[in-house]
């Protein structure tokens, strides 16, 4: 790109350089807003397209886009990624060596360059700002601006000096960007990075690719390794909560054959770079990782996120579970969650530093979460209902829509349960509630008298395990709320939730364990269950031709390792997969694919053609 000043077409630019023919989302909307000199805040989901908006409209204006980022391991991806495409970009890091960052000031005042990264910290560093001024600037991008929330927990100290671009270039659009939803942060960017007088724009948080499956916990190894059975090969994260279950685990997939590597705060930051270099360069890595595995792992072919413990949050869940299918190919996230969850994180909660106030809402969140792992109806309906959005239809990609059958009409049992909460007069929790309904007889039972209750015994139809889950359920939907002292009581929750049920006003669907007795013997046929994997990405990866898929990746790998690049900066899989089903015969066909611009088509055309010459013509 030549920086002259005139103003480029932002859907050439799109075309030419990056090699896509359309915008996703509300990218032409912000890319328009800003390329006619507005601010603004983007909220987009992991994966969504954030980059674009705002590398489009830097090739567009004149000048410089400057990019705030505090990912300093990522910004070299990030412009040599560009620089794939033609684009002049630089970064300006403590990574850099002094000839390297004097260069990049030359081509600076040269006009020679398109896009500049920048950690904050070099961004304030004395006389930053002023020699910055001499340039012409096309506008201020400020990535991951959740670091800017106090309330967060990536806050960075530096992000508050940001405000002061507002002063200093008041001329300049300034793009915030974040995957962060919430509206508190959405306020606090907002405010703190003085965008009163921008626009902010709001994708949708759904991630169509990702499947949702959540299990109740048996055998957590064994689960794993039966669900790690069906990607082998594939790259993927396995979160759990310390740092003890991440180097077990870590071992247990490695003594099964999997690549996995250890990742957590624990272990030496060298140790911790080389994990995360790794998993981003090599295929078919296995990173077990608390959730110090977290921001800047923008590797867009991971495969699947596995949860073996209950993350903190619906927040932290979606964040961390949307690692997965960046480049949207199909994708899994997979949790397995079992009856000690919940009481041990309401332990952590409650043991914690944290002020009464924190403590609230953290035990809101969670809250929340039990809501999503014991829900009836489609997990992403709940998940985006719980970051505002309304999806209207349930998604047909989630556990819940994939195995139906599972949810029964659960109106009588949870009568059964409120009534058993209300005649032991709401002091009781769940176990010996499912005691009294299950018609036991021990002492506590009898010193209590709780065998003379009319509930006694009335609730032989389900077993233990099923029972517990009513109560998890109606506790999750509020109908039953845990005693305000936080001894373990269950209540009766708001009068216009729990009448209507028992007047039999309203039915209720509960998903319920299997009993028992079949739980036993699903055990052991599960395996020739393997859970099939849908296309919900609009690249048929069916109609790739699997052996020139595989020259493709061997090529590109060649590419990658000569270079000293990650793979995906040469092409995304998803391109890749395209040009194997289509193979296309000509440079012109091959331009039209999706991801191949035209620096790419110059640089890679002929080889790649070659490489698909030499492959048979057909495959039946
Ligand atoms: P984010 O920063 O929001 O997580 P990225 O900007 O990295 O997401 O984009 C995610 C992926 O989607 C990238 O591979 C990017 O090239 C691709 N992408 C973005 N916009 C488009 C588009 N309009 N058409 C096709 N692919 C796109
Ligand atoms: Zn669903």
């Amino acid at each position: 790109m030549s920086s002259d000043s005139l103003v480029h077409d932002p859907a050439a630019v799109l075309r030419e350089v990056f090699g896509y023919a359309q915008f996703r989302g509300p990218q032409r909307e912000i890319i328009d807003h800003v390329v006619a000199g507005g601010s603004g805040l983007v909220l987009m989901p992991t994966g969504g397209g954030k980059s674009l908006c705002y590398q489009v409209p830097a090739l567009c204006r004149p000048g410089v886009g400057v990019v705030v980022s505090p990912l300093i391991a990522l910004m070299q991806d990030q412009v040599e990624g560009l620089r794939q495409a033609g684009v002049r970009a630089a970064a300006l890091n403590s990574a850099q060596s002094p000839e390297d960052t004097t260069r990049t000031w030359r081509a600076l005042r040269a006009r020679e360059l398109d896009m500049l990264y920048v950690s904050p910290e070099r961004m304030l560093s004395g006389g930053f700002l002023e020699r910055l001024a001499e340039l012409e600037i096309a506008l201020f991008a400020i990535d991951e601006a959740h670091c800017v929330s106090q309330w967060g927990h990536d806050f960075r100290p530096e992000y508050l000096q940001l405000a002061t671009l507002a002063e200093r270039f008041p001329d300049v659009p300034r793009l915030a960007l974040t995957a962060t939803a919430d509206e508190r942060t959405r306020a606090e960017i907002v405010a703190k990075l003085r965008l009163e007088r921008g626009r902010v724009f709001i994708a949708s948080f759904d991630r169509p690719n990702i499947r949702y499956l959540v299990r109740e916990k048996d055998d957590t190894r064994r689960q794993l390794l039966a669900f790690l059975a069906e990607h082998k090969g594939e790259a993927g994260i396995v979160y759990a909560r310390s740092r003890s279950r991440v180097e077990r685990f870590a071992e247990d997939l490695r003594e099964a054959g999997f690549e996995a590597i250890p990742y957590h705060a624990g272990l030496e930051s060298g140790v911790r770079a080389a994990a995360l270099e790794r998993f981003r360069r090599e295929s078919g890595i296995i990173v077990v990782a608390t959730i110090a595995f977290g921001m800047g792992i923008d590797k867009p072919d991971v495969r699947f996120v596995a949860h073996i413990d209950l993350p903190k949050s619906l927040e932290a869940y979606y964040q961390e579970t949307g690692r997965a299918g960046r480049d949207g190919l199909p994708a899994v996230a997979w949790m397995v969650h079992g009856d000690g969850d919940v009481p041990q994180l309401r332990r952590f909660i409650a043991d914690s530093q944290a002020g009464e106030q924190q403590k609230r809402i953290e035990h809101a969140k969670l809250d929340a979460l039990i809501g999503f792992v014991e829900a009836a109806t489609c997990r992403r309906q709940i998940l985006l209902a719980h970051f505002g959005e309304r999806l209207p239809e349930p998604c047909g990609n989630c556990d819940i829509c994939l195995e139906p059958g599972r949810t029964v009409d659960a109106t009588e049992a949870a009568r059964k349960a409120l009534s058993a909460v209300y005649r032991t007069g709401e002091r009781f929790g769940p176990a010996h509630l499912v005691d009294v309904l299950l018609g036991g007889d021990n002492e506590r039972i009898r010193a209590l008298g709780h065998q003379r209750l009319t509930v006694h015994g009335l609730g032989k139809e389900l077993d233990r395990g099923q029972w517990r889950g009513v109560f998890r359920q109606l506790l999750a939907l509020g109908i039953l709320v845990p005693d305000p002292d936080g001894h373990g009581g269950l209540q009766l929750g708001p009068d216009e939730l729990v009448r209507p049920l028992l007047r039999g006003e309203r039915r209720l669907e509960l998903r319920l364990p299997a009993a028992r007795a079949e739980r036993r013997k699903e055990k052991k046929a599960r395996g020739s269950i393997a859970g099939s994997h849908g296309a919900a990405s609009p690249v048929d990866a069916e109609a790739a031709d699997p052996a020139a898929f595989d020259a493709l990746k061997a090529w590109r790998r060649d590419q990658a390792r000569a270079q000293g690049v990650p793979p995906y900066v040469v092409f995304h899989d998803r391109t890749l997969l395209e040009i194997a089903a289509q193979k296309p015969a000509t440079l012109e066909q091959l331009g039209s694919i999706s991801g191949v611009g035209q620096a790419k088509l110059a640089r890679y055309g002929e080889a790649v053609l070659a490489l698909l010459r030499l492959m048979p013509a057909h495959e039946g």
